[in-house]
């Protein structure tokens, strides 16, 4: 993280982040995903992420959250089913 040229000791207590997402007119929330998508994390949890926004346990969630939303009743092959099916593979050969 770069530290801006600015400095005032004591104004707050944290200094404020200064980068490309300081002046959005969004949520801090936002920039906080955003800050995170950037770091290559899951924006909500901040664990190093396998989907484009999620950790695999969050894109796990949103999937279902998302299939709650739509009513969908197959389920294809897709990454987050793959990803889920490894993860489970390897704490079954219990690895050294
Ligand atoms: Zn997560």
């Amino acid at each position: 993280m770069k530290k801006g040229p600015k400095k005032k000791p004591g104004a707050y207590t944290r200094k404020k982040i200064i980068d490309e997402f300081t002046d959005l007119e969004i949520s801090r929330q936002q920039k906080w995903q955003l800050r995170r998508a950037k770091e290559g994390r899951c924006v909500i949890c901040g664990e190093p992420k396998v989907t484009a926004w999620h950790c695999l346990k969050h894109a796990i969630a949103n999937r279902e959250w998302a299939r709650k939303y739509s009513g969908s009743k197959r389920r294809n092959n897709t990454l987050t089913y793959r990803l889920a099916s490894e993860v489970k593979g390897k704490a079954a050969k219990k690895r050294k």
